[in-house]
């Protein structure tokens, strides 16, 4: 089946393929991989937002920005206090 869709949708549709299919550039110094590889942080964070889709992570964006955002901010953008 062929679907027609207007080009910038289909620009943003090839844009998250493409996140999806590489890792984020911060993951080797981000918290999150320390506290995921420590076990302290649920496998879910890595795979939907680190090896899934970085562009919608907070702290991707806060990063990218200089921004300061502390270690146990969440990739929503939520504070874990168990961290
Ligand atoms: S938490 Fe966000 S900034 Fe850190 S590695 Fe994962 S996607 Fe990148």
């Amino acid at each position: 089946m062929d679907y027609y869709l207007p080009s910038k949708y289909k620009y943003q549709m090839y844009e998250k393929v493409r996140n999806v299919e590489t890792q984020c550039k911060w993951y080797s110094v981000c918290p999150m991989k320390y506290y995921f590889e420590a076990g302290k942080l649920d496998e879910k964070w890595v795979k939907e937002y680190c090896h899934g889709d970085w562009s919608i992570c907070v702290r991707y964006h806060l990063e990218e920005s200089g921004q300061y955002h502390p270690d146990n901010m969440l990739p929503d953008g939520s504070i874990a206090n168990d961290l």
